[in-house]
Formats: C-alpha cells, structure tokens, sequence
C-alpha cells in the first residue's frame, strides 16, 4: 500500500490512525456488532459517540458554556444562507449585515446572503486581487448591523486573519460571524469575541456532510419564519442536533479527530507545528524567484499555499513531475491558477518536507 501525501483543499487528508482505527472498527463497533453507519443515531451506542465528540470540540478549542455546538449539514456554502436566516430577524427589516470581502468565500457570502438581508460590504481587497486583508481602522461599518461577516481563511485565495478584529461599541456591538472551515483547530481562538464561527468538516475535521456551528447562547431563537425547520439553530439546540438525522459516520470521524488531536497535545501544539511546516515552503518561495507567493506576509494562511512558477509553461510538468513522487493534488483553484498546496493538521511534516524537496530539484533541474 502507498499512502500518498495529498495537498487537496477539501476533502483533505485525515490522520492514518484515525483511518486505521475506523477501519478496525468497520464491522464491530465495540462489540455491537455492526458498523457506526448502521447505528440508530437514537441509540445508546451512538449517542455515547457524539456526546464525546461535543465534548472533546468543546474542549479543544475552549468554547465556553454559553455557546452551544451544532452537528448540522449543508457545508459552509449552506451556512451562507442559514446564518442570515437565523440571524438578521434581531434587527428591524430589511436588516443590515456588514461583510468584509477578503477572497472567494467572502465574495460567495455576501452574494447568498443577499436574497435575506442589505449587505454593506465595509472593506474589500477585491482590488488588491485579495492578497491581503483590509485593516481593521479602514472597515466602514454600519451602525446597527445585525452582525458582521467575515472568512477567517480564504482557502482559495491563500489569506488568513492572525487577528481576531474587535467590533466596538459604536457598531452597537454587532456580533462577529466567522467562516473558519478551511483552519478551524489549527490554531487558537477566543471563542467568546465570536458571535458564530461555523465550518465545514472536510478539510481539518473529518469527512464531508457534517457542519459545525458555534453560536452564542443570545443568538439562537431568532430564526425567521421561513429558515427551513431543520436549520433553525433553536430547534437543532433543543435536539442536540438530532432534530433531523445527522450525518452520523461523519460526527463519528470527525470524534476520532478530536481525540487524536488531544494526543497531539491539542489545538496549541496543532498551531506551532502548522506555523513550522507553513514556514518551510514560505522560507523557501521568499529565497528563490523561480517561485512565488503573492500574498501580503502578514496575511499568509498557514492552511492554503498558493504560489506559482516563473515560468507558467512548465505547470504540467511540474504537477506529473510531483505525481511521481506521490505528492497530489497541487494544482491551484482555476479561478487564481498556479499550484496550491493545502496543508491542514493531518499533514505530516514529512509531507511538507517531501514537497520542498520537490520544488528543490524541479528548480535545479529547469531553473
Ligand atoms: N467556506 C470556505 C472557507 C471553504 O473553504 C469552503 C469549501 N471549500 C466553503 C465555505 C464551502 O463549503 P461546502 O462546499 O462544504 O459548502
């Protein structure tokens, strides 16, 4: 068996012990003798596999008992409409809600939420091609927005807050959304700056179908008429998010991943080995020109690389040259082109180490 090293944005890879225990524990789940996909999500086995999934997420990135966590589905593309749906009736309608444009996944909230609420876009880097965040001191706030939005990772675009930005007063304290889907438990957060974070699971938590939601406790019971049931945060708080069924197998990798993270030493010690192997491939672009990165230094993700060739015509050959090595999915988002390399918690520093090898020699080799 060759386990490759795979550089893909999401789905994305998963720890290899996590995958070996689940493989271990397909057909027998501690001796229930059938396989966690099988399981009544009502059950007492598979209730004991989600309340330690709740309480491990909720420990490992020190969510405090006044927010409640949401197993739900739809991904964070489906958040773009249930955060406005659950949030923007607080306010007098039509309700405004302040966005902060940094990237693709920005740009793609504020269109969804459009068709829900007035979207003031307070800051764009729309014009800087979204290689660097607006500061803080120049976001045009509203005044009585029904909450703020922004994308803490831009996965596409290779940006990251290394800040949480503080909304004062004289927004009327407007909470602070954030879609963390592409970093979330890679680093530290303090929750309690945050309204809502929500995030997908396929690129650091687990497998596709599964959305976790933070909100605060004040937050919840808000949901406008027509939110879909199954999506109204109140209904799915008092359910324990089994108001419909949830994507069970999904909670149930994604409890694996919170215990290996724990073992790892938790979301600290995640953080200082992301911040290394991110600094092995950005240490090597700033020393060459046969490669770059464009993003403003201060704003580069830890999470998302992208970065180009000199010379754009040896892109094909770069990406069969790295598949031979067994390092896949490179090739960058079409909409910024280039290679991208997406390297979340379950990437070893082997990997990283493997690609700067790579880059080394293709560059020795055409440079
Ligand atoms: N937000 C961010 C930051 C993302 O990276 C993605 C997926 N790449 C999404 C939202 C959308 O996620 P989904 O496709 O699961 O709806």
């Amino acid at each position: 068996m060759t386990r490759v090293y795979n550089f893909s944005a999401g789905p994305a890879v998963l720890p290899q012990d996590v995958l070996q225990q689940a493989a271990e524990e397909m057909l027998d789940w501690h001796g229930s003798g059938m396989s966690v996909m099988e399981m009544s999500h009502r059950g007492k086995e598979f209730i004991s596999i989600y309340e330690a999934a709740e309480r491990d997420f909720r420990e490992l990135l020190g969510v405090p008992a006044n927010y409640k966590i949401l197993f739900l589905q739809g991904g964070g593309i489906g958040e773009n409409a249930i955060v406005p749906l659950n949030l923007v009736a607080r306010k007098s309608q039509p309700a405004v809600v302040d966005f902060v444009n940094t990237g693709s996944w920005s740009s793609k909230s504020i269109k969804e939420a459009k068709k829900y609420c007035t979207v003031n876009v307070a800051a764009s880097s729309e014009a800087q091609k979204f290689t660097v965040i607006p500061p803080r001191d120049s976001w045009k706030l509203s005044k009585d927005a029904a909450y703020v939005h922004i994308c803490t990772n831009e996965t596409i675009d290779g940006v990251e807050f290394q800040y949480t930005p503080e909304i004062g007063a004289e927004t009327g304290n407007a909470p602070l959304v954030a879609d963390m889907s592409s970093h979330i438990l890679s680093r530290a957060v303090d929750v309690s700056k945050y309204g809502v974070i929500f995030g997908g699971a396929q690129k650091n938590i687990g497998p596709a179908g599964l959305t976790l939601v933070i909100a605060r406790d004040d937050l919840i019971g808000h949901a406008l008429s027509i939110c879909p049931s199954a999506f109204d945060w109140k209904l799915v708080a008092e359910n324990h998010s089994m108001y419909n069924t949830p994507p069970t197998y999904s909670i149930y990798i994604a409890g694996l991943v919170f215990q290996w993270l724990k073992k790892q030493g938790g979301v600290a010690a995640m953080e200082q080995r992301n911040i290394a192997k991110a600094a092995l491939l950005y240490d090597y672009f700033d020393s060459t020109d046969f490669y770059s990165n464009k993003i403003a230094k201060d704003c580069r993700s830890r999470m998302n690389v992208p970065f180009f060739l000199r010379d754009e015509s040896l892109n094909d050959i770069f990406l069969a040259g790295a598949k031979e090595r067994h390092l896949l999915q490179l090739k960058g988002h079409k909409s910024v082109g280039g290679m991208r390399a997406s390297i979340y918690n379950a990437m070893p520093v082997e990997g990283v180490q493997a690609l700067v090898d790579y880059l080394k020699e293709f560059e020795k080799k055409h440079g």
